[in-house]
């Protein structure tokens, strides 16, 4: 496995993986994380195996989609742990740039998707999105991947990354893959590792709460205010865990909908102690 700390590198490997004599069909496949990689991670390398004949995963902790209060710095880093889960899987190559690599000192050029960019988590973390759709669109056109595959698990991030790609005429196809949990049905996440074991427990509630809904979904109802009511009972049963937002979404536009429909989607975001949790589900 190839580890690669420059963009010429990156660009240099994809256009050689282009050129074999294997090449056919989808060749390169970019899975852009942040590290600290779990099965969740896992699973979208493993996507990108079955489809594509060389595969790239990136680390890279990005700065600028974190806010100024945020953890980027006590982010967890286990580079080399997770070079050898990458190794295990297959993987081709790891880019892991400086941040310098990726924003020069004087970089004055983003990306930002208007009007889905300050929806959901962007509403309550201002810059994020900004931050992601600039990150992605730099590995785009460093990695010139033909798939990129990214998690239902940050649904709104997924809203806003397929805006950008149709609106740069980005010739990338993205590949989103389901929510993959802990057996007692927490999703999975770099920052579970902040949890205390109660903090842990109570987390639960976020999934609990999807379920409700999905019960009362299956059940006949279609009104997401009564929906959306039904999750917040829910989660009070947890008075511990503080609610950023709970929405009923057009996938497409992130805008609310009255009445809830197929490919509709219900996410939340909730605080347990100092950990901000997202967890969704769409409407089947
Ligand atoms: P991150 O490292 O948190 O930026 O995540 C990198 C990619 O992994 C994103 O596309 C996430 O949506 C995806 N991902 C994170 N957690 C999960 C999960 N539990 N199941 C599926 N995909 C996930």
């Amino acid at each position: 496995m190839k580890i690669i700390e420059t963009v010429a590198e990156l660009r240099a490997w994809s256009r050689e993986a282009r050129r074999s004599e294997k090449a056919t069909g989808k060749i390169v496949g970019l899975v852009p994380t942040m590290g600290a990689l779990h099965e969740g991670h896992l699973s979208l390398v493993r996507a990108a195996k079955t489809d594509c004949q060389a595969v790239v995963v990136s680390i890279f902790v990005n700065p600028t989609q974190f806010g100024p209060n945020e953890d980027f710095s006590k982010y967890p880093r286990t580079f080399d742990a997770d070079c050898a889960l990458l190794a295990t899987e297959g993987v081709d190559a790891v880019f892991a740039p400086q941040p310098q690599e990726i924003y020069q000192p004087a970089a004055a050029t983003f990306v930002e998707v208007e009007g889905l960019s300050e929806r959901l988590d962007g509403a309550s973390r201002p810059g994020h999105f900004r931050g992601v759709a600039t990150v992605v669109s730099k590995l785009f056109i460093a990695a010139e991947p033909d798939r990129a595959y990214f998690g239902q698990k940050d649904g709104a991030q997924v809203a806003v990354l397929r805006r950008m790609t149709a609106d740069l005429l980005l010739p990338v196809e993205l590949v989103v893959s389901p929510i993959v949990r802990e057996s007692d049905g927490l999703a999975m996440s770099s920052r579970n590792r902040y949890l205390s074991p109660e903090e842990r427990t109570q987390a639960l509630v976020l999934s609990r709460s999807l379920e409700t809904m999905q019960k009362a979904i299956t059940a006949g109802e279609r009104d997401s205010e009564a929906l959306i009511a039904t999750a917040r009972a829910s989660l009070a049963t947890e008075p511990e865990v503080r609610i950023d937002y709970i929405a009923a979404v057009d996938w497409g536009t992130l805008l609310p909908v009255e009445k809830v429909v197929p490919g509709n989607l219900f996410a939340i975001a909730a605080w347990v102690g100092s950990t901000r949790l997202i967890d969704n589900f769409i409407v089947g």
